[in-house]
């Protein structure tokens, strides 16, 4: 692997009594674009301003490329900060804005001429360098405070919901924007979030954050393919959830029962191997399924498929799919994801739904 550009190691924050971020250990690649993702108040923020300065550990060590910094005031660090709320000069034109950091920095006046130019090309500002804050959109605010940050050509961009003001339709334009902007520059970028999607469509390693820990890191396909525990799967994207008793377990399958139905699923990675006869939960998400007409089995290649029987409770019709809600022969109820083109089925009807063994993952509380 190569070289952690930043390294969290052991980390914690306190407030009092309160443990806001606990014993976080985090190694960040050159480069990498780390989403730290969680729910409100599990300690994104606050991990976030320990790397950038702002707060200090209570214990643990921060480093960045060899040397410890978590003793360092902000300004000593290889690090910049964008915030939510843009914290532009509102008197001050957008030029000014950008090369504001530069001037106090004492840099050369030619030299602060070409570097803003160059950034405010990079975010599509050039043409509104004279206008102030007030005459921009919040879309365009943000690309000032982006630039802001930008052109001190920081080793680690450090965001923190940045586009948390923006409406949805720019918001998703934004993102693409902003990861082109990240690949481009090369620049690592450490971002937080508690949007799922945002994580999942921006990153190249998301780490999970709950209660000041994190439950699991991972590519996106890592974590939404393989997440580690219930609460993961639970988090990110939608799944559906079973309550299921193994039945057994041979390497990484576990054979489960399902209201008096077998199937089988994958152990995660990492963990305890679910002990025989416990309750365990299955993760399927809605898309991996499929209804199966009359002595059809699913695609299942070398891995297998499982099959299960229940009766539709009701299609919601959802553009480009329908969402078609079953029930088991108990109280089990699941949800499948298919194409409004598939087989027909009416409410009441019973039906054969299968999917491959290998996209069921079984997780303990
Ligand atoms: P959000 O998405 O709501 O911003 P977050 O995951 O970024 O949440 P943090 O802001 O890191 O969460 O806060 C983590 C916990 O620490 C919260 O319970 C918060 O109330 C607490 N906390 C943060 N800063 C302080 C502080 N200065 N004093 C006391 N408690 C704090």
């Amino acid at each position: 692997m190569t070289a952690a550009l930043v390294e969290l190691r052991s980390v914690t924050k306190r407030f009092g009594d309160f443990v806001a971020v606990d014993a976080v250990s985090l190694a960040i690649a050159p480069g990498e674009f780390l989403t730290l993702l969680g729910a409100s108040g599990s300690g994104k923020t606050t991990t976030l301003r320990m790397i950038a300065g702002f707060d200090q550990p209570s214990a643990g060590e921060i480093w960045m490329e060899g040397q410890s910094i978590h003793l360092l005031p902000p300004n000593k660090r290889n690090v910049n900060t964008v915030f939510q709320n843009y914290a532009l000069f509102p008197h001050m034109s957008v030029w000014d804005n950008v090369a504001y950091g530069l001037k106090m920095r004492r840099v050369a006046k030619a030299e602060i001429g070409e570097r803003v130019g160059q950034v405010l090309e990079m975010v599509h500002l050039e043409q509104l360098a004279r206008r102030a804050p007030r005459q921009l959109s919040g879309g365009q605010q943000q690309r000032v405070a982006l630039a802001r940050a930008l052109v001190n050509r920081p080793k680690v961009l450090l965001l923190d919901e940045p586009l948390g003001a923006l409406d949805l339709k720019l918001r998703k334009e934004m993102q693409l924007e902003l990861k082109h902007l990240q690949t481009q520059v090369g620049i690592t970028f450490v971002y937080v979030t508690h949007d799922q999607e945002e994580a999942l469509t921006m990153s190249n390693r998301i780490a999970l954050m709950r209660a000041g820990r994190i439950e699991q890191a991972g590519t996106p396909q890592e974590i939404y393919d393989r997440p580690a525990t219930k609460y993961v799967a639970d988090f990110i994207g939608e799944t559906n959830l079973l309550s299921t008793r193994v039945r057994s377990v041979a390497g990484d399958r576990a054979t489960l029962d399902v209201e008096g139905q077998t199937i089988d699923a994958q152990v995660p990675a990492a963990g305890p191997v679910p002990a025989i006869g416990s309750q365990v939960w299955l993760s399927v998400r809605p898309e991996a399924m499929a209804i199966l007409r009359d002595g059809e089995s699913t695609p299942g290649g070398g891995g297998g498929h499982n099959v299960l029987v229940g009766r539709v409770l009701e299609g919601l019709y959802a553009g480009s799919m329908t969402r078609l809600r079953l029930q088991l022969a108990g109280e089990t109820t699941l949800v499948l994801h298919v194409a409004p083109t598939g087989t027909a089925v009416a409410p009441g009807q019973q039906v054969r739904i299968g999917w491959p063994v290998a996209r069921g993952v079984c997780l303990a509380e």
